[in-house]
Order: structure tokens, then C-alpha cells, then sequence
């Protein structure tokens, strides 16, 4: 498990694989996670999902960005879905990643951009600004930006990741704020992060009973783990919670039958919608948390008739070496486009910056130089 995040959270930070996966449009199993590329087929979604009594939070998907006219095709980007959203009166806010808006090379400008998403979203009806958590290493500047920006607006709230030790004291922090709480998506040391399920799943349960007795604002209970909903919805009833101080959420294309479910039994529901055509950090997240979510890719390889019968352990295994072979084949395509020597020169340059590498049975894994990412804030 730990060699699988590992792995795909390697893959999910190379900027190389970023930039070709974007030429290509969702592949590998990513199009049934990302509700398409344009405005309209979000906008469709979004209906689709209202439909059912399903708030939608929207991520226009983007990160590793590097450039000024980057950030600020970023913030273009998100304010068009804002405008989207008032125009078409759907049920509907914002999450981004204050990465796509600088916050990695020039953190004033990253503070601009979201400042004027934030303008725009109260002009348009008050709309809610959720920033996403990311690495570590970027949370201290997420905090900072949040603490400067909410005495301004009320529309603006974040994420808290239970698998850090000190995601008991930042949510304390802030009762009076719209808090989505997740277990957490990236890999982090020891020496800041719980490494098990049992002690991520205890703190994330202790958060949210928590937060249920004491915050005045919205706690979004994001997880697909059904023995964690079946335990809140438990709690609020034996605690009189109102129903209308929390939601539960999951993203978009995961256990949609349990999300209607949940949403038909009247508990507040949010889908976490990705659009766009920067999807592979994403998807690799996808695949990194939960290795079963790789059959999203295996099914272009196999069927789910051969999943069956070769079991999960087996088909787990040909499914990475597929997924590799899909990723290969991925950067190989455009080695045809582009020019061969300065791409493998960008991604080894890459690797020996950023990455310490693992050779495991032949194959090179790639992980994450964490001591660099905490240092790197
Ligand atoms: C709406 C939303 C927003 C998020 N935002 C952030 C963020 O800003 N920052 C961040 O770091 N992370 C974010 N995450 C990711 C989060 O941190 C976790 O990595 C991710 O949700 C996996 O944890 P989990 O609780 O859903 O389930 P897991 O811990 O992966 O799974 C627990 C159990 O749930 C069941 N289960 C889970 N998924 C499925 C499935 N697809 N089908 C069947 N059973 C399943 C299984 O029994 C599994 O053993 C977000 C997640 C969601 C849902």
C-alpha cells in the first residue's frame, strides 16, 4: 500500500507527465472522474446532480503552475465557472488550489488573484470559496492567506486533513468557518502525519464530533468510507445535530449510488466536480488512495469479467504494470511530437531535483523528496 501511494503520488508531482497528460485530454480511466473539459458539459453536470438533490463543488483542475499568465489564465478560469454558475442559477461553489494561482513562486500574486476570485464570487451572489489543502509543505501559506482574507469575506473557508497531528488545533481555530474535513490525499512523514487507517480514521472522527457540537458553520464531512457516514449520521441523531450543520461529500464518478442514497434520506450532499484539462495530478491522487480505484484505468485494458476471476491481488499487480504501459505509451506519443532529446532531458532533470528514486524489481518507482517538499513553503 505504502509502495502504491508512493508511487502514484510520485507520478501525480511530475510536471512532465502534467504537461502531456493535458495534450492528450482524460485518458487512462480519467474521464469517468472529470466531468469533461469545457464549461457547458460542467454546467450540464452540475444541473444533472441538482436534479437529484446534489450541491456540486466545482474544480476547474490546475496546478504545477508556473507562470504569471498562468495564474491569471487560472483565476480567468474560475471566474468564468462563477459566472456560470449565477447565470445558470444552479446549486453550486468554487474549490481551487491556491497552487494554480502562484502561491509556489510569488505568494502576493497568488493572494491577488484569489482575492479578486473572491470579490467576484460575493458579486455574484455570495457563491462559496473553498480552498483546498495540498502538501504540507504549502498549508502554513494556505493558513496565512485564509486568516488575511476572512475578516473580508464570509464566502471563504478550507480544508482540514486529519492525517496531520495538528488537524485537531487548525480546525479549532476556526469554528466559525465553512470546514471541509478529509482524512488526506498526499504523502507526508512520520514526523507530521499518523501513517495508519485506524489512527487517520480516530482523528477524523474526533474532529468531526467535535466540530458537530461546537462549530457555527457548515462542517463538510468528505469521505467515501461508509462505516465513517453510518457513524456521523449515528452521532448527529444521538446529539440532536441539525441536519443543516453538516454535509457529506464525495467526488465526482466514486459510490454515486451511495451519494443519492444519502441525499434521498434528506442529509445535505456535495459532489466534488473536476473539469478541465488538467486531470493527471488529480487522477493519480485517485489512484494513490485507494489502489481498487485503478480499475477506472484497467478497464481499458481488461474487462471487469477478468477482474473478477483473477482476483483483486493479481489484477491490482497487471493493473499497474497496464497503467504504466498506459503511461509509458502516454509520454512516448508525444516524444513524437516533440523533441525527444529535451524531454527526456526535462523529465531526468526533473527527477534529480525534486525526487529520490527507489529501483524496486526492475521497475524505477519514484517518490517524493519529502524533506524537500517541507522545506520548500
Ligand atoms: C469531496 C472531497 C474533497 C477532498 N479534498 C481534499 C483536499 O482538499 N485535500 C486533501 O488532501 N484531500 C482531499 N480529499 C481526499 C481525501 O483526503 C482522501 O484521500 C480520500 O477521500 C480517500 O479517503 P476516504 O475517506 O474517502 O476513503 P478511504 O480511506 O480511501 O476508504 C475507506 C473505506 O471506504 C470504502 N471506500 C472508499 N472508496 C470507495 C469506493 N470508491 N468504492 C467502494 N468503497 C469505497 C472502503 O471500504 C474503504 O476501505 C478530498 C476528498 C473528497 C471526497
Amino acid at each position: 500500500m505504502g509502495l502504491f501511494k508512493s508511487f502514484f503520488i510520485g507520478l501525480s508531482n511530475s510536471t512532465a507527465l502534467n504537461e502531456l497528460a493535458r495534450k492528450f485530454g482524460p485518458s487512462l480511466g480519467a474521464n469517468k472522474v472529470v466531468a469533461g473539459e469545457t464549461i457547458e458539459s460542467v454546467i450540464e453536470t452540475i444541473k444533472e446532480l441538482n436534479q437529484k438533490n446534489i450541491s456540486v463543488s466545482v474544480d476547474s483542475l490546475g496546478e504545477f503552475v508556473n507562470t504569471k499568465a498562468g495564474t491569471i489564465e487560472s483565476k480567468n478560469k474560475i471566474i468564468e465557472v462563477i459566472h456560470a454558475i449565477h447565470e445558470h442559477n444552479v446549486d453550486a461553489h468554487i474549490s481551487l488550489k491556491i497552487s494554480q494561482l502562484g502561491s509556489e513562486f510569488d505568494k502576493e500574486l497568488a493572494y491577488e488573484n484569489l482575492r479578486e476570485i473572491l470579490l467576484e464570487a460575493h458579486k455574484c451572489g455570495n457563491i462559496h470559496i473553498n480552498i483546498d489543502t495540498e502538501k504540507f509543505a504549502s498549508l502554513h501559506h494556505i493558513l496565512e492567506t485564509l486568516d488575511r482574507l476572512r475578516g473580508e469575506f464570509k464566502n471563504v473557508g478550507t480544508v482540514i486533513q486529519t492525517y496531520l497531528y495538528d488537524a485537531e488545533a487548525i480546525a479549532d481555530k476556526y469554528p466559525d468557518l465553512r470546514l471541509r474535513i478529509v482524512k488526506g490525499a498526499y504523502k507526508e512523514l512520520p514526523s507530521i502525519a499518523y501513517q495508519t487507517k485506524e489512527e487517520i480514521d480516530q482523528n477524523y472522527i474526533r474532529i468531526i464530533e467535535k466540530r458537530l457540537l461546537t462549530a457555527t458553520n457548515l462542517t463538510s464531512i468528505a469521505t467515501h468510507d461508509h462505516d465513517i457516514i453510518n457513524h456521523v449520521k449515528q452521532f448527529a441523531k444521538d446529539n440532536n445535530v441539525n441536519k443543516d450543520h453538516f454535509e457529506f461529500q464525495m467526488l465526482y464518478g466514486f459510490r454515486s449510488e451511495l451519494a443519492e442514497s444519502i441525499a434521498r434520506e434528506g442529509y445535505n450532499f456535495t459532489i466534488y466536480v473536476p473539469y478541465g484539462d488538467d486531470w493527471f495530478a488529480y487522477f493519480m491522487r485517485r489512484l494513490a488512495e485507494r489502489p481498487q480505484n485503478i480499475n477506472l484505468a484497467f478497464k481499458e485494458f481488461v474487462t471487469p469479467k477478468t477482474l473478477t476471476v483473477v482476483g483483486s491481488a493479481v489484477a491490482g499487480a497487471v493493473a499497474v504494470g497496464g497503467l504504466i504501459a498506459g503511461v509509458a505509451s502516454l509520454f512516448g506519443k508525444n516524444k513524437k511530437k516533440d523533441n525527444k532529446d529535451e524531454q527526456l532531458h526535462k523529465y531526468e532533470g526533473y527527477n534529480k531535483s525534486n525526487q529520490a528514486h527507489e529501483q524496486v524489481n526492475g521497475e524505477l518507482f519514484v517518490t517524493p523528496d519529502f524533506d524537500n517538499n517541507q522545506k520548500s513553503s
